[in-house]
């Protein structure tokens, strides 16, 4: 079956249809091989330990939580920064939940008062309550209403219609028939040009993301636009390690999983560690991996030819970030928070600006065409190159600057991407198939739910697999 012939011939299904799947049972107490210990493997198996299954967790890297990663170091002075998981949504209940569960603080992630940079075409403007941003200086080429309302209103005026519609449909239903049809096919850059966005406002919009299908976008901005985003004061890496915890006597930390065979009623596993090659058998996998590693990974029998389709089609986004840190957070004394809006796929964010103490960090958060150009630098490079920008944004960095660091999530090797980014088309034939278990081995991940590139999908989907284990025993 060609990658063509998938993408129109199999049928358009939700994740309830996909909840029906049948596995099949085991007459004595379930053994289940959990392959990664990021939050959609770990959430699987803390579920099943409770449940009381005899679950093992194989974790390739030395730590767990994947794609929840705090940078602490090079840092001073206890700062930290995000190299992935960043924002939690407050509509996020199952991110919450745990946050919860766990005693886990909660922050705000963006500052109550203080002035956003705004730096487009290369002139700098400060914007708060009292000065907003003066559109006659933004030198883009727009819409005459485009100028009128100003940048902050142009996701409201070209897709809160939309963005409601699609943020309303429940998981269980995710993508229901009508937002596939209405926003399914089409990709979020010819959507917002079938709004009448100018190319411009188009590109400011989307942050490199051209082919993305509308429906995947929209849902992601339903979570952007939650009345609150917070994150984990200490780190957000403080959530997988409170999974870790709890799974400490579970996981196998440095076992590289390189092969999943499934016979009759059994399924084993090979993994890789210190140099030797181990097994481990069991009645059920979960694969909690990202399909860029799982591509790599020999299965037998082979796979059906859906599900091959699916690992080898997703697409996955890059991300490269770039993290400054500089002697004080002088831009606190013009009055600013730290974070700008810039005309390049990128957002700069300041994480430390609830941290104490008078360093601070900023962090350039590259997406698409722009984080595989940063990726392509040397370390030493990327930090310069960003250096020399942050300072028209932010000037001062240059003096302020002590220490910089940089991850590229393409180059890390148990995740080489960033998440998932569906094209027009997939969501009613990759994400089904990619959901679907392979009769003993189940799937999870942040690819296989309904949030796809956020901690809450990880979580559904490791929830989701582990109910569909508890339920057929
Ligand atoms: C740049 C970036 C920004 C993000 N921003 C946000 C945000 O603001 N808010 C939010 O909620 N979410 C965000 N996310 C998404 C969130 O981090 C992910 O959805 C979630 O962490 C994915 O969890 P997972 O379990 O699906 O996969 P992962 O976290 O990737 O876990 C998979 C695990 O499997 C292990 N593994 C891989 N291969 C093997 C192998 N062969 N053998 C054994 N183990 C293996 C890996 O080491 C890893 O621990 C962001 C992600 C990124 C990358």
């Amino acid at each position: 079956m060609q990658r063509r012939e998938f993408l129109q011939g199999v049928a358009a299904s939700t994740l309830a249809l996909t909840l029906a799947a049948k596995i099949p049972a085991t007459p004595r107490r379930a053994k289940v091989l959990v392959v990664g210990a990021g939050l959609s493997g770990m959430a699987a198996a803390l579920e099943l330990k409770n449940a009381g299954f005899e679950v093992i967790v194989l974790e390739g890297d030395s730590r767990p939580g994947g794609r929840v990663h705090t940078l602490r170091e090079p840092f001073s002075d206890g700062l930290y920064a995000e190299a992935g998981a960043g924002r939690i949504p407050s509509t996020h209940d199952l991110t919450l939940k745990y946050v919860r569960q766990f005693n886990l603080q909660l922050a705000p992630f963006y500052p109550a008062s203080g002035a956003e940079v705004y730096y487009i075409k290369g002139k700098r403007q400060r914007v708060d309550a009292a000065h907003p941003l003066d559109m006659s200086k933004v030198a883009l080429s727009l819409t005459a209403a485009e100028r009128r309302i100003g940048i902050s209103k142009w996701e409201a005026k070209y897709m809160d219609g939309a963005q409601r519609e699609v943020g309303r449909v429940s998981s269980r239903d995710w993508p229901s028939q009508a937002v596939l049809k209405a926003y399914g096919s089409i990709s979020i850059q010819d959507f917002l040009r079938a709004q009448g966005a100018s190319d411009d406002a188009i590109e400011m919009l989307v942050s490199g993301y051209q082919s993305e299908a509308a429906l995947d976008f929209l849902r992601d901005l339903a979570s952007h636009q939650a009345p609150m985003l917070s994150k984990i004061v200490g780190g957000n890496d403080l959530l997988p390690r409170a999974f870790a915890a709890k799974l400490s006597e579970q996981i196998i930390y440095g076992a590289k999983v390189v092969r999943m065979e499934q016979t009759g009623e059994h399924v084993k596993v090979s993994f890789i560690q210190g140099g030797m090659t181990r097994t481990q058998e069991a009645d059920y996998i979960i694969c909690a991996i990202p399909f860029t590693i799982l591509r790599s990974i020999e299965v037998s029998p082979a796979f059906s030819e859906e599900k091959r389709l699916a690992i080898e089609s997703m697409t996955y986004g890059a991300v490269s970030r770039v993290f400054l840190q500089t002697h004080t957070k002088f831009w606190t004394k013009e009055g600013n928070t730290g974070f700008a809006t810039v005309d390049r796929a990128m957002e700069i964010w300041n994480p430390t600006w609830n941290q104490s103490g008078n360093r601070g960090l900023l962090m350039a958060y590259a997406y698409e065409h722009l984080a595989r150009e940063i990726a392509a630098q040397t370390p030493a490079d990327r930090v310069t190159t960003m250096l020399h920008y942050f300072d028209q944004v932010h000037p001062g960095v240059k003096d302020n600057f002590e220490v910089g660091a940089s991850w590229v999530w393409e180059e890390q090797p148990f995740t080489k991407g960033a998440y998932c980014v569906y094209q027009p088309g997939e969501l009613s034939t990759i994400l089904p198939a990619a959901m679907r278990p392979e009769k003993r081995i189940l799937f999870a991940g942040e690819h296989c739910s309904s949030h796809p590139a956020w901690m809450q999908g990880a979580l559904e989907s490791g929830l989701r697999a582990a109910e569909t284990i508890q339920h057929a025993n």
